[in-house]
């Protein structure tokens, strides 16, 4: 199918295959489980401020609809194409099984850049966008949620023109919502946390302690800063981090209260005088115990995975590491792979509960919810390591052997229609 061509959709399908051979899938089966079920391409057109008017491409990949909706996130960026988001809407897939969510993947997004927009912009995109998805989503069929470039404001305005159109609320048609308008206690920071939480196993797994470890986080948005907050109040040294304009490093440790207060006047992390400017590239060199890449696709790759100086690799961005990079970190030994689809599950778990609590009207305490998913992340990671020492295989391949494996089941027990 060659309207996915896109290094991240070869990149996924790799992976897939590496899994399908171990699992041994028969051939006829693998197409079935590769390819998105659905996918749509909407063209959407925003009055601009100036009374201009700019036509966006928008898109939405469903990737199999065999375990319940789909779910996934909704991405604002320059680069988004159809075939990013369905190697996204893919991940989503084994990243649901692997956690026991009743979900099939999803993933959507605007290719635009958000922060050239104004508020009003932004706003008209966001409610078109929906507008031209309706037909589409909703709380049995599709559920969207936050991603690189949007947040719960975009969610409560989608949640709004859906609404509008149903003619009452509907709060479960996404979720990352603001509290006051259905959303969940927690899934704001569930990433973020989730990562801390299965570093902080894999620091018992590897006997590291917390309080000696330092740690550099790339992408300072909702992942990476509650990551880099999360591993702090663990005990953890954050001595990098960076955002798109570049990095920061400080050995010392950076004082975070004061980067936040930075961000906050300057919308940047450049400038901050707390630690010395380092570029994207050498953040990921530099030693630590802990790298959290929790920015775009394809950063660790073939050109710089041999040079990484981590012990724990915890991917809170989807497909942070190429199949050739992952290579040769098998081949090296030295570092413990939290793969993506585990490491930064604590979100699309979060958004479960924020879904369950809307369709019973019912909601749940931040301890409650804290609770449940540390519950989730730990039998995920507990069964992920398992597989990888009973069988010898990477940390990856067991997270993605034992989605990909759900699916599969369930796919074949439903057997073909007609
Ligand atoms: N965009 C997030 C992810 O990639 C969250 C998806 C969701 O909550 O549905 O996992």
């Amino acid at each position: 199918m060659e309207i996915y061509n896109h290094p991240t959709f070869a990149m996924a399908c790799q992976q897939f295959d590496t899994v399908a051979d171990l699992l041994e899938i028969p051939a006829s089966d693998r197409d079935r489980l590769k390819f998105p079920k659905r996918s749509f391409t909407v063209a959407v057109p925003v009055r601009r401020d100036d009374g201009s008017i700019t036509v966006f491409p928008g898109y939405r990949v469903q990737h199999h609809l065999s375990l319940g909706p789909t779910k996934g996130g909704m991405r604002f960026h320059p680069d988004v194409t159809l075939g990013e988001v369905a190697a996204l809407a893919m991940w989503m897939s084994w990243k649901c099984a692997l956690t026991g969510l009743p979900y099939g993947g999803a993933k959507g997004g605007v290719a635009v850049d958000p922060r050239l927009l104004s508020p009003g912009e932004l706003e008209r995109l966001t409610r078109r966008f929906t507008q031209e998805l309706i037909p589409f989503i909703g709380p049995q069929v599709d559920i969207p949620a936050p991603d690189v470039g949007t947040n719960e404001q975009v969610m409560a305005w989608m949640v709004d023109t859906y609404s509008a159109h149903a003619g009452h609320h509907v709060p479960a048609v996404v979720t990352g919502k603001p509290v006051v308008l259905g959303g969940s206690l927690g899934r704001r920071e569930a990433t973020g946390r989730g990562v801390a939480y299965l570093v902080g196993r894999a620091m018992d797994t590897l006997s590291m302690d917390a309080s000696k470890c330092t740690a550099v986080v790339q992408g300072f948005g909702n992942v990476g800063s509650v990551a880099a907050h999360s591993l702090q109040k663990q005990g953890v040294r954050v001595v990098g981090v960076s955002d798109v304009g570049g990095g920061l490093h400080n050995p010392a440790g950076i004082d975070l209260v004061a980067l936040e207060r930075h961000l906050a006047t300057h919308r940047t992390l450049i400038g901050f005088p707390g630690a010395e400017p380092v570029t994207n590239a050498e953040l990921l060199e530099l030693p630590c115990d802990v790298l959290v890449p929790a920015a775009l696709e394809r950063q660790i790759t073939a050109e710089n995975a041999g040079r990484l100086r981590c012990r724990i690799l915890a991917e809170g961005a989807n497909g942070p590491t190429t199949p050739d990079a992952d290579e040769i970190l098998t081949r090296r030994g030295d570092v413990f792979v939290i793969p993506d689809i585990l490491c930064n599950s604590g979100g699309v778990v979060v958004s479960y509960f924020e879904w369950v609590q809307d369709l019973q009207s019912f909601f749940w305490s931040e301890s409650e919810i804290v609770d449940r998913l540390h519950r989730i992340l730990e039998g995920a990671f507990v069964q992920t390591l398992g597989l990888s020492r009973r069988q010898g295989i990477p940390m990856r391949l067991a997270a993605m052997s034992l989605g990909v494996k759900r699916v599969w089941d369930a796919r074949r027990l439903r057997g073909i229609f007609p």
